[in-house]
């Protein structure tokens, strides 16, 4: 995959590098409102539809993260990619699957930022996946 975000965000507070994902995301290291929301959901799904329309498949054999914007898009595409084949599988189960994989989850703040970007990936995967 060819294909890139080159979003970057990091919090005015304390520099730290993060997306925020959705309307109330503060930053994970130090609490801080963010200054701007960016759909990176969106963003992955919309990629995610083109990718699989492209090679019917999301393996990603040579992708390299470049970026924070690269990072949640690999992690998006990673967790798509068994999500879409377990459509019947509740949502919660599936992002506490997703969670445990994510060894560099350094405290629960992080955790819960995750959660929340999980959860609203696999919802509008299920909204907007027929959509065009
Ligand atoms: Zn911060």
């Amino acid at each position: 995959m060819n294909y890139h975000c080159y979003y970057h965000y990091t919090c005015p507070r304390c520099g730290e590098a993060f997306v925020p994902y959705a309307e109330g995301v503060v930053c994970p290291q130090c609490g801080e409102p963010t200054a701007e929301v960016y759909d990176i959901v969106g963003e992955i799904i919309w990629a995610v539809k083109y990718h699989l329309g492209l090679y019917g498949e999301l393996k990603l054999r040579y992708f390299q993260v470049t970026g924070i914007g690269d990072q949640y898009l690999f992690l998006g595409f990673t967790e798509l990619d068994s999500f879409r084949r377990n459509v019947d599988v509740d949502i919660p189960t599936r992002v506490q699957k997703a969670l445990a994989r994510l060894k560099f989850v350094r405290t629960e703040a992080w955790r819960k930022h995750y959660e929340g970007f999980f959860t609203l990936l696999f919802q509008r995967w299920r909204e907007e996946r027929y959509l065009p």
